[in-house]
């Protein structure tokens, strides 16, 4: 991964948080107040804003870029979901101290990542959170990490997706959709989907990039 394609990686998110919006939102209805879709794309609004700006500082690192997103998502989003993105973002950037990265060093990225998520949070796998689809995605891009990028990514989009997914059935044990006990039961938690758009959003930037 270059500068250039993690900037295209979190214009791919932005532009899919938008097109995704009303669907986190009303998985948020479901289970929570309703609120995730704004949430996020205020946030992500705000992040294309600052990397477009005409004074923006060009990034000098791969970790720059991920640093200031995080950085921007801890301020605008709010709830609980932008402390949990913004550090995990920023928890990214500071592995990522050069020009470039190796899909092993994304790996260890996407660790720190999770573990900032994770230390933050206090959820482990199974509490219907962010948690369940970022774990799956780490172990698949770490596992697929030796045959590249475009691979690593891939498989972990697919991983993030299926870990969101088996939210459904679970009972929420962090986070507001706690509140509602076995009423969780039986929907995505839309923190989990939301990671998905994460992981999809670097495949796709990194398939338009040519691998
Ligand atoms: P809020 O719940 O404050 O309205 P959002 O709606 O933006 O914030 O985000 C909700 C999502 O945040 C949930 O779907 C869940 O994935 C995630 N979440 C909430 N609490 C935690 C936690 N303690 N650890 C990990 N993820 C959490
Ligand atoms: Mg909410």
């Amino acid at each position: 991964m270059d500068i250039a394609l993690a900037l295209a990686w979190i214009r791919a998110l932005a532009a899919a948080v938008e097109r995704h919006r009303d669907e986190l939102t009303a998985l948020d209805t479901a289970i929570g107040d309703g609120d995730h879709g704004a949430n996020l794309s205020r946030g992500f609004t705000a992040v294309t804003a600052a990397l477009d700006a005409p004074d923006a500082p060009e990034p000098a690192t791969v970790g720059a870029v991920l640093t200031r997103t995080g950085t921007i998502l801890l301020s605008k989003v709010g709830g609980a979901s932008g402390p949990l993105y913004g550090s995990a973002f920023r928890a990214m950037g500071a592995t990522l101290d050069g020009p470039t990265a190796t899909p092993a060093e994304l790996a260890d990225a996407l660790a720190a990542g999770l573990a900032a998520l994770r230390d933050l949070g206090g959820a482990v796998p199974g509490d219907k959170t962010v948690v369940d689809a970022w774990t799956p995605a780490v172990a698949a891009f770490r596992a697929a990490a030796p045959a590249g990028l475009a691979a690593a990514a891939a498989a972990a989009a697919d991983a993030a997706e299926r870990g969101a997914e088996d939210t459904v059935p679970l009972q929420a044990r962090k986070g507001r959709a706690s509140y509602l006990g076995p009423r969780s039961i039986g929907h995505r938690d839309p923190g989990a989907a939301s990671t998905a758009l994460i992981f999809r959003a670097l495949a796709d930037a990194t398939h338009s990039a040519g691998g």
